[in-house]
């Protein structure tokens, strides 16, 4: 059963009433289950069985400290893409030893942090970037451990803005280029190449794309292998879609599966499995609770205004996404429709539209799924501090970030007068 259930008219987190939390907290705020995530974390291990695999939390989901530290006390790894998920990690106790570090656009800086803490590996996206690391590495008189991110181009079939396996995305290395080098590693005397990785896209609720990228890649990898270039681990990216409406994304079990099934048909079983899911560990462990403020009826519309905005969660401004929302309460009162808009000066400034609703103004609600890419994308556009975030464990709950102050929003900033005085 979710963690988030009614008891009674009271929606509950595991087992205490969210209102209670919002009472102690105030609004808006993100609510975390340890419990869930420990879940999510666990049902990628127990499908896993007895294949060599590390499960490398994509932090970028959501990098608070409390959830990046229980996934580090379960013994995950993670996947970064810039210096500060790299500080969040060590931070909250991850071993460098299980970082993998992807993404485009790595400094001299960067990749110079990574190398002195010891990172797994450097997933490269571009050859300049391979010359990059290797300059930086000869200069530390160290080795870089790398994978190519290869693009398999393949079509995920999902938003196109989080589509990044195709050949016009700007992400990875064509899949012949990528063979070319790993043959020709000896031209690169300070990276050693361990692996090969893809990440073709995210909210896959699909196994074909998965399966598609793989029965491209790893023949190539095996074609390797058998010419005496040694990889040792294939890295799947992330991806695995979340349920937020009606889509019927494939279990954790069966996309494991899936993946342990074509390393088999390849002849790579032995080989070590990186995953890098982050939505599918994050999104159904947290909501994000806000207070309607007023009930505003025009002509057209009925809208509950609340006290969120897109600032604080901006897919479904940003995607379109559809989240559900439900009262934190619930009455006896009249359903009716309404329009859930936050107070962001920007008509895209919408959670849901014609949601069916008893509630009256003060009434707390409850936005579905928003672990992943929630707070994690939040801003302080409007200078809206952000929200505070909030983890529940059993019948506790404790803040792990506190709401930002209004200081918080000016910190750094300073002003200049004429003549340069400040
Ligand atoms: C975003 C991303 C992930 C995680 O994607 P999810 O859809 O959240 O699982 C994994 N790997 C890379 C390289 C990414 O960019």
């Amino acid at each position: 059963m979710s963690v988030f259930a009614y008891r009674g008219e009271r929606l509950f987190v595991e087992d205490v009433a969210l209102v209670d939390i919002v009472s102690a907290v105030g609004s808006p705020c993100y609510i975390y289950s340890r419990r869930a995530l420990t879940e999510a974390y666990q049902a990628f291990r127990e499908a896993l069985g007895a294949q060599r695999g590390l499960i490398c939390y994509a932090v970028k989901a959501n990098g608070n400290l409390a959830l990046l530290a229980i996934l580090a006390d379960l013994g995950a790894g993670f996947d970064i893409v810039s210096q500060g998920e790299l500080e969040r990690v060590l931070a909250a106790g991850g071993d460098p030893k299980r970082v993998v570090f992807s993404g485009v656009g790595k400094t001299e800086g960067e990749m110079r942090r990574a190398l002195e803490v010891g990172i797994r590996c450097f997933n490269v996206e571009s050859m300049a970037e391979l010359a990059r690391l290797d300059a930086i590495a000869c200069a530390l008189h160290v080795r870089a451990p790398v994978s190519l991110r290869v693009n398999p181009d393949v079509d995920a079939k999902t938003h196109p803005y989080i589509a990044t396996g195709l050949k016009e995305n700007k992400f990875g290395i064509p899949l012949g280029e990528a063979v070319a080098c790993y043959r020709e590693q000896a031209c690169y005397a300070h990276l050693s190449f361990v692996g090969m990785d893809c990440h073709i896209g995210s909210q896959l609720t699909d196994l074909g794309p998965f399966a598609d990228a793989l029965d491209r890649i790893l023949p190539e990898f095996a074609g390797l292998r058998r010419a005496g270039v040694a990889l040792t681990h294939v890295d799947v990216g992330g991806g695995l879609g979340v349920r937020y409406r009606d889509e019927q994304p494939p279990t954790v079990a069966a996309y494991v599966a899936l993946l342990k099934d074509r390393l088999a048909a390849h002849g790579l079983s032995d080989q070590e499995l990186v995953l890098e899911p982050g939505r599918a560990l994050v999104a159904s462990a947290g909501v994000l609770a806000t207070r309607v403020e007023y009930i505003k009826e025009t002509e057209a519309r009925r809208f509950a205004i609340v006290d969120a905005g897109m600032n604080d969660l901006i897919r479904p401004a940003l995607y379109g996404a559809w989240q559900g929302v439900t009262a934190a309460c619930r009455r006896l009162g009249p359903v009716r429709e309404y329009d859930i808009v936050g107070p962001v000066c920007e008509s895209a400034d919408v959670f849901g539209r014609g949601r069916r609703l008893a509630i009256e103004p003060g009434d707390i609600l409850a936005i579905g799924e928003a672990g992943a890419y929630g707070f994690a994308m939040s801003s302080q556009y409007n200078a809206r501090p952000r929200a505070a975030e909030v983890l529940v464990d059993g019948t506790e709950f404790h803040v792990v970030r506190r709401r930002e102050t209004y200081e918080d929003l000016m910190r750094g900033e300073c002003v200049v007068r004429a003549g340069g005085r400040s």
